[in-house]
């Protein structure tokens, strides 16, 4: 595979990219000025339109439609972008934020004024303290600069920009309850509708965005979006920043044009499953996609629409491998377990349901799991899909239940097998007590 054409990582190894500095001697800020100097508003929510852009936080939701549902007028505005990157697999954010921090600080100013937000916020999560730390100088020098603050650019545009660290919740990351977290709430999952874009945080029009979707608007705005439109393929434009892990040799953060095979990308980029193994099966978009064994994935392209149709998700582009070599009950138990921890304990099924199943996976991995436990961990998942009030719930039944589906006779067999481990052990511990044990018939 030749070297995939690079965008947003194009320079992330260039010393110093985190400075202002060295940002504006490779171009930095440059759009900014276009999208403040050349273009009126609505041209720059257009541009976004056009390219057709779709976010890469998860849901794939074109960013210009979601932004131009939010309301014209002068009430005051919101933006923000969602850094709470908590899902296991995903470190394309941490990347961006730490090496390239003016790239997505330059995407948010664009992005208010498409909007007419005078007032962003970067939810960070909590753990990524380095990272905030780098934003937030980053922030500072944007200001110095003139490019945030009062009358940016001399254009009559505010824009005020606040750094806000999480707390370390994955639900955080759920957009409703971030919302509720940066107002100083608890961090809890709200009812839609109302949508963000109508009565967001303090109740008012807000456009939230996904890290890489932001690093994106520079880029769009610099190009145009006819030129931006080439990469990629008809329905999932541009490309995508692929976090690669798991069984593969050369783990890392990847950048291919969208509709790039999945085999180019855990193979010819990742050096593939170690020497001697064989995929068993990978996590598409992170631990909350259903799995796809290397059988009915490898070929496949890795965009939105395949990724869907393929019966899983692209979800936020992190790809967890899985080789032979690898038990999936105590990978599934592991999951589980992260998510019933995760979990806010607002809605019945994700609260009974994530801890029923970790009970019974724990059944399973001990060989206590009787043909019964196999129906009802189905039944529990299928009970959680679609009922919930979040996506919380569906992110633990979407993985387990796929490992289920596709691979039921290696939990049955590792059930089975961990039967017998107990039964042998009892034998074993059982026969010099009986030897030793006095005996109670006649002599
Ligand atoms: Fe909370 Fe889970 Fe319901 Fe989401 S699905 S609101 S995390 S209980």
């Amino acid at each position: 595979m030749k070297a995939p054409p690079l965008r947003l990582l194009e320079d992330i190894d260039e010393p110093g990219l985190h400075l202002l500095e060295v940002y504006e001697r490779r171009g930095g800020y440059s759009s900014l000025r276009k999208a403040l100097t050349e273009l009126d508003q609505d041209e720059v929510l257009q541009r976004i339109s056009d390219s057709e852009i779709r976010g890469r936080g998860g849901a794939g939701f074109p960013m210009g439609m979601k932004a131009g549902f939010v309301p014209k007028g002068d009430m005051d505005k919101y933006l923000i972008c969602n850094a709470d990157e908590s899902e296991p697999g995903a470190f394309k954010d941490r990347v961006l934020i730490q090496k390239n921090p003016h790239l997505l600080v330059e995407g948010c100013i664009i992005g208010a004024r498409a909007i007419g937000a005078n007032q962003a916020f970067i939810y960070i999560r909590g753990e990524y303290a380095h990272q905030a730390d780098i934003l937030e100088r980053a922030v500072a020098e944007a200001y110095t600069a003139g490019y945030l603050g009062k009358d940016i650019l001399e254009i009559g545009f505010d824009l005020e920009l606040v750094v806000h660290r999480g707390a370390g919740a994955y639900i955080c990351g759920e957009e409703m309850a971030l919302l509720d977290s940066l107002e100083g709430k608890r961090g809890n999952p709200r009812l839609k509708p109302p949508f963000p874009a109508n009565a967001g945080v303090y109740q008012g029009p807000t456009l939230l965005n996904n890290v890489e979707t932001l690093c994106n608007v520079p880029l769009i705005v610099g190009l145009g979006a006819e030129e931006f439109r080439k990469l990629g393929t008809e329905q999932s434009i541009g490309t995508k920043v692929v976090s690669v892990s798991g069984n593969v040799q050369r783990p890392g953060n990847y950048e291919v044009p969208m509709g790039t095979t999945v085999r180019e990308i855990i193979y010819d980029l990742a050096g593939g499953p170690p020497e001697g193994r064989e995929i068993k099966c990978f996590f598409p978009g992170g631990s909350s996609a259903p799995v796809l064994t290397g059988d009915e994935g490898l070929d496949l392209r890795y965009d939105f629409e395949t990724m869907a149709q393929a019966g899983s998700m692209l979800g936020s582009g992190s790809m967890i491998v899985v080789d032979d070599s690898q038990p999936l009950v105590p990978l599934a138990l592991r999951l589980a377990e992260f998510y019933r921890h995760e979990s806010c304990g607002k809605c019945v099924p994700c609260r009974e349901g994530t801890n029923w199943t970790v009970k019974m996976l724990e059944r399973i991995d001990s060989g206590e799991a009787t043909p019964m436990d196999f129906e009802l961990l189905v039944q529990v998942q299928t009970n959680i899909l679609g009922n919930c009030l979040c996506v919380l719930g569906d992110s633990m039944a979407m993985p387990v239940g796929s490992m289920l589906a596709k691979f039921r006779h290696e939990f049955e067999r590792h059930a089975a097998e961990a039967r017998a481990r107990n039964e042998g052990a009892l034998v074993e511990q059982s026969a010099p007590e009986l030897a030793a044990a006095p005996s109670i018939g006649p002599a």
